[in-house]
């Protein structure tokens, strides 16, 4: 059976990826309208990076018909101005990630992002954490509207039919895209969201994280 593997980014592969990711978002919407605006109170956690900017201009007295007429050049602005913020985070990669995409590598299975980043800030955070390349293709915020929508892009994206999808990620939307999607979802509880919140979700599997190698083996399956 041919597999393909799609991997979401925060709380996922990394975590802790450091501030400069929503100050990016915030530097942003101020170089394209001029104002301040916060991310405090948005629960930005499981979200795409639109739906954030979204909600921060929202938050800011903006309308719709602005904001959808602003936020092409606030997107194309934010991915400007991370890359070169963004720390080496190798050190914020979490347990058993190295190895199971190696190990899924090493079975020729392709490997691809779903992420709620901006394309620019996603693919610069697996540069900066060393993991760029086990991934041969991803679908980002800018790419789709639902997390959903991102995952069967995603698949189109790696260019292959017939292959069995699994879906890794650490929050309740994740699990949902997946399942959205027919694909084989699996939660790791690395993320924000408590374990037994995923578990009410009913992934296919549900790991603590990605450090047993047992685990590693039912995330690959047989
Ligand atoms: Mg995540």
């Amino acid at each position: 059976m041919n597999k393909l593997f799609l991997f979401d980014i925060d709380g996922t592969l990394v975590r802790g990826a450091g501030p400069q990711h929503a100050a990016a978002l915030v530097a942003a919407i101020r170089q394209v309208l001029g104002v301040e605006t916060t991310l405090d109170g948005i629960p930005v956690h499981g979200m795409l990076d639109r739906d954030i900017l979204r909600d921060m201009l929202r938050a800011g007295g903006f309308d719709d018909a602005r904001i959808n007429t602003a936020l092409p050049a606030i997107v194309a602005a934010a991915q400007e101005l991370y890359p070169p913020t963004c720390p080496d985070i190798s050190a914020k990669v979490l347990p058993g990630v190295r190895e199971v995409l190696s190990e899924i590598r090493a079975l020729e299975f392709p490997i691809g992002l779903v992420t709620g980043n901006l394309t620019r800030i996603g693919w610069t955070k697996m540069e900066r954490a060393g993991l760029r390349d086990f991934f041969s293709f991803g679908a980002f915020s800018d790419m789709g509207a639902t997390r959903g929508d991102l995952a069967r892009i995603a698949v189109e994206l790696a260019g292959v039919s017939g292959c069995a999808v699994t879906m890794t990620g650490d929050a309740p939307s994740d699990v949902a895209a997946a399942k959205s999607n027919g694909f084989r979802s699996v939660a790791v509880a690395t993320g924000l969201t408590p374990r037994e919140t995923l578990a009410a979700l009913q992934p296919d599997l549900l790991l603590n994280d990605l450090s047993q190698p047992e685990d590693r083996r039912a995330l690959i399956g047989g």
